[in-house]
């Protein structure tokens, strides 16, 4: 079915995004692997293609446009060419509505042209060693102390952790208080006290920085807290999670369907008992009911992409777009694997390496099993 989401403008947008994305990142991403980073020059020339922050507004170094479906031209260009290291998506979709929407003018002036700019490159701290999917269990504290809040604790698995300038870290600013008693600090490079871990190895993903970060006593200006007062952190990252699980959503969608491209042409090549394997009915039927579901749920998502820009994504809306599409990306990628037969199993094919790459799409942002439990739990059991 024809697609409709996109206007002329986004189409050219994506001309050039696919023009830098060959020539500043494609020659380069198999070396990024192995250093397991992404430079930060990369991060600027982005910026300096108006890459970053559409969102952000005109006088602050933005394009001051809030549409998404910018945002979807990027992931869906990226995931294509299984650039999964640029942090890009973490600071374009998940992080821009904590920088343009929550902060006060005076953090505006400081932080928003950096980041539109690309040399301030930000994170989001959630996850610590003992607390994932149960956010509320976090231990990390920010104890009010005049001006200044001291920071102590821990986090792990975070996207963008060697690189991120900015990190806004969720911390307990009254442990007594609750989902009342959270709040979310920006944390800066070089803040005394403020360490960085293991750039940790992943099973895929080997480009992206996915880091541990130490807190200690870390005195973070109280001008750094998101948001007018104390206590809204959980509040606020409820208000940004459905933005995050769409954009994990956008690029399943934007794998499988690529994943899936690729092994339909190699069907059409390979032989296999003088025929080429696409005529055996089997390759056919996993095709097929791949290429279904794969547009059924590209359009789900469209959807959901203009719901978000009218400002009625749903949190349930979001969980059901991240679950399904997440899960059938694995699937989508493993049945193409299998298709590929042992050159699937091997690293220069992009099957594979989109098979390693792809797991843990179930995982952050949200288990799969976190977001059946949005869902189940709007059912009002
Ligand atoms: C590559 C990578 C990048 C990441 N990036 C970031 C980042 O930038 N920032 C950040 O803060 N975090 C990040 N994370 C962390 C990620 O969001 C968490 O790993 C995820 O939310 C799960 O938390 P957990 O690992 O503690 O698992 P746990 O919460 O310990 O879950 C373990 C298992 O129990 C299940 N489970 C838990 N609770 C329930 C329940 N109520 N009902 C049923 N099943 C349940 C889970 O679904 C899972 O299967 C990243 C993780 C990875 C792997």
């Amino acid at each position: 079915m024809q697609r409709d989401l996109f206007e002329e403008e986004h189409q050219l947008f994506r001309e050039t995004v696919r023009e830098f994305l060959a020539r500043e990142v494609a020659p380069h991403h198999d070396q990024w692997e192995k250093d397991g980073i992404v430079p930060r020059e990369v991060w600027k020339k982005a910026g300096e293609l108006g890459m970053f922050g559409f969102g952000v507004p005109e006088e602050f170094g933005g394009a001051g446009i809030t549409d998404f479906r910018y945002n979807t031209v990027i992931d869906e260009e990226v995931m294509g060419i299984g650039a999964t290291g640029l942090g890009f998506s973490l600071h374009n979709d998940i992080m821009a509505p904590y920088f343009v929407d929550l902060t006060n003018d005076e953090q505006k002036a400081r932080w928003l042209p950096g980041f539109a700019s690309g040399e301030l490159i930000t994170a989001v701290a959630m996850t610590e060693p003992g607390a994932g999917s149960d956010l509320q269990g976090i231990r990390t504290t920010a104890v009010r102390e005049g001006d200044h809040y001291v920071v102590n604790g821990q986090k792990t698995f975070i996207t963008n952790g060697i690189n991120s300038d900015l990190v806004v870290v969720v911390a307990k600013t009254d442990p007594t208080a609750g989902a009342r008693g959270t709040s979310l600090l920006v944390v800066e490079r070089g803040m005394e006290g403020f360490g960085r871990g293991r750039n940790l190895d992943k099973v895929g993903m080997h480009a992206q920085d996915t880091a541990e970060l130490f807190f200690e006593n870390v005195r973070v200006p109280a001008a750094n807290l998101l948001g007018d007062q104390e206590g809204q952190g959980f509040f606020q990252l409820m208000r940004n999670l459905p933005q995050e699980r769409l954009s994990i959503a956008v690029m399943a969608v934007a794998v499988a369907e690529t994943v899936l491209r690729a092994t339909i042409e190699y069907c059409r090549s390979r032989k296999a008992f003088g025929s080429n394997i696409g005529s055996f009915q089997n390759t056919r039927f996993v095709l097929a009911e791949l290429d279904t579901e794969v547009e059924i749920a590209r359009h789900y998502v469209d959807k959901c992409v203009l719901a978000l820009n009218a400002g009625e994504l749903s949190a349930v809306d979001a969980a059901k777009a991240k679950w399904w599409t997440t899960e059938l990306q694995t699937k989508t990628v493993d049945r193409c694997l299998q298709l590929h037969g042992g050159y699937g199993y091997m690293l220069e094919y992009p099957v594979a390496k989109a098979w390693v790459d792809s797991r843990v799409q179930t995982i952050y942002g949200g288990t799969t099993e976190i977001m059946k439990e949005i869902i189940g739990r709007s059912f009002g059991f």
